[in-house]
């Protein structure tokens, strides 16, 4: 077995950490590349030509160059928490996002004056095919948006005037601490630890975190309630003026997907979550009670105590990929021998994993901690799909790899499910196949019940919040409701979690609201291609590879009908695929009711 170094190379992207010359000189090339794009706009001919082309490519080229930058900052900062110099980058470099950011508001904008005619004609040059989708769609943003300068004075009222909602809100629940008591130990815990509390085996901690959180939200509850009411009316008023209906409509455009997709992929998961309720009752069964509370939703049921060092995680990695194909094997082994990967043991890293791309040099890197168990392995898996993702893209033009929230997790999800059947398939015992059924059962669990319960609440709290701020109280049946539903009512009737809404940041995000369904669809997208790569064998493993490549040149449907021959926007695809995600609870139930 080659020993494979756990830690990184980012030498060989720019020598040097973060006193790096080159990586400085970078940042200086990009600081005087976005200087002369600002200059090329405001010297832009009225009529499409030549010099449009351009200012498009350099536009373009900006946001290559600043995306290698995020990402090295990234990776220095996540290596190594107390860099603070590489903190320093990281707001060097966020200013300059800002400034290309405004600097494609404005392109959006010019891009209105051309006529179709013209605008075909642009599109056809060869410099600029490849990315037209892309280009169509900027323009059709600008058409929905209202002219230039109402939208700037709007871009500006909203930095202290709705994402401010979004900043206090990080605070108020950054900095609340709450007393628990541990090993005979007084605690104070911040929410997120108390949150992981919630997968402690013993039920007796589960609750008393769970009641310790919702007293703690509850403490805050008018705070957040203003936040929420506040940042949703700036959301509804923007809409209006832009003449917007409905507020999915700028959601859905940024995920690339139309309102049938969405409504038939819901309709699928409301037929389908019903067979998670046995699951459910078994899972409270070998908890020893009679219903699920929220509390005991991510509790663990037997155990998995294999440990694998990282070698052996590589090796069987690199195992299950290749049964799927070559390519994506190879791909993987290169990025471990290349030292893509940082996944040591260590003190002074950031928490949890990522994959970032460098456009620039066709490379990327893999960030986590690897401790061990087989989620270590999953996670591993999971970051070398999204490599994998951004390797088969690589020589494309940079907006051409843009893919949206919906597609991005496909080749990651796809790469889990890969290692979890495999891990399945090996398991050696009826504890170890449980406890490995129920992580997967628990994530529809998430994907299906938890995730659609955020998205019922969130439609109905714009609807009710067109004509008033929503209470408490208000919120809170609101939330209720929607879990009701969503959990097809088989919580306990005490254990559900009227706080939810208070409690979960994805509410307060206000750079992208309805940050729900995006998982929903990526998770049941991958399910339905894996159910696609089983049914057709080895030879899915070239269509897979086409698909992921096309994933930031089209809609979603496009390439759903392209690639796969299905209509999203029919409840079939999603049927298949969300059996598929049940089917884990159902063996689950079947293997349970033996043990
Ligand atoms: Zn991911």
């Amino acid at each position: 077995m080659p020993p494979y170094d756990p830690t990184w190379n980012l030498d060989s992207l720019y020598p040097g950490g973060s006193r790096s010359p080159a990586f400085r000189s970078h940042l200086d090339s990009c600081d005087t590349a976005l200087d002369a794009c600002g200059r090329s706009l405001s010297e832009l001919p009225k009529r499409p030509g030549p010099e449009w082309a351009k200012a498009i490519l350099d536009l373009q080229e900006v946001g290559a160059r600043l995306w290698d930058a995020n990402g090295f900052v990234e990776c220095l900062e996540a290596q190594d928490v107390s860099d603070a110099l590489a903190g320093q980058l990281a707001g060097r470099v966020q200013k300059m996002n800002a400034r290309r950011a405004m600097l494609l508001t404005e392109m959006e904008s010019l891009l209105l004056a051309a006529s179709e005619g013209e605008w075909k004609e642009l599109l056809a040059r060869p410099d600029l095919s490849a990315i037209a989708f892309t280009l169509n769609e900027l323009r059709e943003v600008a058409r929905l948006k209202m002219p230039p300068e109402k939208e700037r004075l709007a871009e500006e009222l909203a930095v202290d005037g709705y994402h401010a909602w979004g900043r206090m809100y990080e605070k108020i629940a950054g900095s609340r601490r709450v007393e628990f008591e541990e090993d005979g130990k007084k605690l104070a815990l911040s929410m997120g630890q108390l949150h992981n509390r919630l997968e402690n085996p013993d039920r007796n901690v589960r609750k008393r975190a769970f009641e310790k959180m919702e007293s703690a939200w509850g403490e805050v509850a008018e705070l957040a309630a203003i936040a929420l009411n506040s940042q949703a009316g700036y959301r509804l008023s923007l809409y209006k003026n832009r003449g917007l209906e409905s507020v999915l409509a700028e959601p859905l455009r940024i995920n690339r997907i139309r309102r049938e997709t969405l409504e038939a992929m819901w309709s699928a998961v409301a037929d389908e979550s019903p067979r998670l309720v046995p699951y459910m009752k078994e899972k409270a069964r070998l908890l020893g009670i009679e219903r699920l509370a929220w509390c005991d939703l991510a509790a663990p049921v037997g155990s998995s105590d294999r440990k694998f060092t990282y070698g052996e995680a590589a090796e069987f990695i690199l195992e299950q990929f290749g049964r799927f194909s070559g390519e994506l094997r190879d791909f993987a082994r290169g990025a471990l021998e290349g030292r893509w990967i940082e996944a040591e043991d260590r003190a002074g890293k950031r928490a949890g994993g990522f994959c970032t791309d460098f456009p620039l040099k066709g490379e990327t890197r893999i960030f986590m901690t690897f401790g061990g168990s087989f989620g270590g392995v999953s996670t591993l898996g999971h970051e070398l799909g999204h490599a994998y993702h951004s390797w088969l893209v690589k020589d494309l033009p940079f907006w051409a790899t843009q893919y949206p929230m919906t597609l991005a997790e496909t080749a990651s999800t796809f790469s889990e499910m890969l290692l979890s059947d495999a891990a399945l398939e090996a398991a050696s015992s009826d504890r170890e196949r449980l406890a490995l059924l129920r992580i997967q059962a628990d994530d529809a669990v998430t994907m299906m019940m938890n995730l659609r319960a955020r998205f019922l609440f969130e439609t109905s709290f714009f609807d009710a919040r067109r004509t008033k701020n929503l209470t408490v109280e208000e919120l809170n049946a609101e939330m209720r409701k929607a879990e009701e539903t969503a959990y097809c009512g088989a919580l306990d009737p005490n254990g559900y979690h009227p706080l939810f809404w208070a409690s979960k940041l994805h509410f307060y995000i206000t750079g992208t609201p309805f940050y729900n369904f995006p998982y929903v669809f990526g998770y049941l997208f991958s399910n339905g291609i894996y159910a696609r790569a089983v049914e057709e064998g080895p030879a899915f493993a070239r269509k897979y590879a086409k698909l992921l490549r096309e994933t930031g040149r089209g809609t979603c449907e496009d390439i759903a009908r392209k690639h796969l021959g299905v209509d999203l926007a029919k409840p079939e695809f999603w049927k298949r695929a969300a059996d598929r995600a049940v089917e884990k609870a159902d063996r689950f139930v079947a293997l349970a009711e033996g043990v």
